[in-house]
């Protein structure tokens, strides 16, 4: 691969998780509703996702590796209301800078599937192949024609730890989903996709944790549809679950992950508001909020997010958060 797309790479591919994340959300986006990973040596000797999501056609498949192809955004003011998760069609072309990528795909209610590889750079021929509805990526020796980068890699149990929490992130995100995780072949979670954040919070958390949280929901007196207040919902610790020993809070904006210390700063104020200890407090808070009022512009391999009403999200989750809290109390 030549210079510039090796840089580009770095920016979307940082460590196995990263790949782990662009490849899971193309799933999504193919509304899939069975996912599974495959990890081996934490992901630096293969990743392996397998969906059940719409499939690429054959015509469809090399352009799929190919840099700023998407087929999720096809004009300009698409961008101002994107709903998909990927939109810059750079992420499987930036893997296969750094790794070998086989891709093998049926579209939905297509008789036959076909695959396609890239290696250095260079895209294969599509050539028939065997598959079930869905897509199947596998990504393989990643970085290893990036010896600086593999030396920024942690322990093989660090990566993998990267990747088990961004799975258990997106699985709190779609419950909906049945996702299933291996490593070394080996499942180390998943999840029923029954579509109850409940029984997500089981697997990610155990039984008796998840009993010890509550319900946020906050249909507030701002009318739902009225996409300038955003809906918030999911789940807070009671104040007395003192069994999680570190601070946990995950946000999903339009059902994406992201981090914010404004969002963390609202929840634990609605523990201070309380007087409550709000010391480890364990939350899963879903945000939903018409796009236009999101800053689009921010790097989509980041979690960051900008709000551009930023004090209505920070006084929206405060008040559904106390509310919670609140009734628990009663
Ligand atoms: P983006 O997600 O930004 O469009 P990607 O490089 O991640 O860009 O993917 C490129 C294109 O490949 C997507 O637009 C989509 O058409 C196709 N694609 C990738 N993964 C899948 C998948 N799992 N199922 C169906 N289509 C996929
Ligand atoms: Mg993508």
């Amino acid at each position: 691969p030549d210079v510039a797309a090796k840089i580009a790479a770095g920016e979307v591919v940082e460590r196995p998780a990263s790949v782990v994340k662009e490849l899971i959300e193309n799933s999504i986006d193919a509304g899939a509703t069975q996912i599974r990973v495959d990890l081996m040596n934490g992901g630096l000797q293969l990743i392996r996702v397998t969906d059940n999501g719409s499939g690429i056609s054959p015509e469809e498949l090399p352009l799929a590796l190919e840099r700023h192809a998407t087929s999720k955004v096809t004009s300009i003011d698409d961008l101002e209301q994107i709903r998909s998760l990927g939109f810059r069609g750079e992420a499987l072309a930036s893997i296969a800078a750094v790794a070998e990528v086989t891709l093998v795909s049926r579209a939905r209610g297509s008789e036959q599937g076909s695959q396609v590889s890239a290696q250095n750079g260079h895209i294969s021929d599509v050539t028939p192949a065997a598959s079930p509805e869905g897509t199947t990526i596998t990504v393989r020796n990643l970085f290893s024609a990036v010896p600086a980068r593999l030396k920024f890699l942690k322990s093989r149990n660090t990566e993998i730890s990267h990747c088990h929490h961004l799975l258990e992130q997106y699985a709190l995100a779609y419950p909906e989903i049945r996702f299933t995780v291996a490593s070394e072949g080996k499942q180390i979670f998943s999840t029923p996709g029954d579509g109850k954040l409940f029984s997500v919070l089981v697997q990610v958390y155990g039984l008796q944790i998840a009993e010890q949280m509550v319900e946020v929901d906050g249909d507030d007196e701002h009318d739902a549809s009225d996409g300038e207040y955003p809906i918030v919902k999911g789940f807070v610790s009671r104040p007395a679950c003192y069994k999680s020993t570190r601070q946990h809070i995950s946000f999903f904006v339009n059902r994406r992950w992201v981090m914010s210390r404004m969002l963390t700063t609202a929840v634990e104020g609605a523990y201070h508001s309380l007087l409550l200890s709000g010391r480890h407090p364990l939350a899963v808070i879903n945000i939903q909020i018409d796009p236009s009022f999101l800053d689009v512009n921010v790097h989509p391999a980041k979690t960051e997010i900008r709000f551009l009403k930023e004090r209505r999200v920070f006084a929206a989750i405060l008040r559904a958060a106390r509310k919670a809290l609140l009734q628990e109390q009663e």
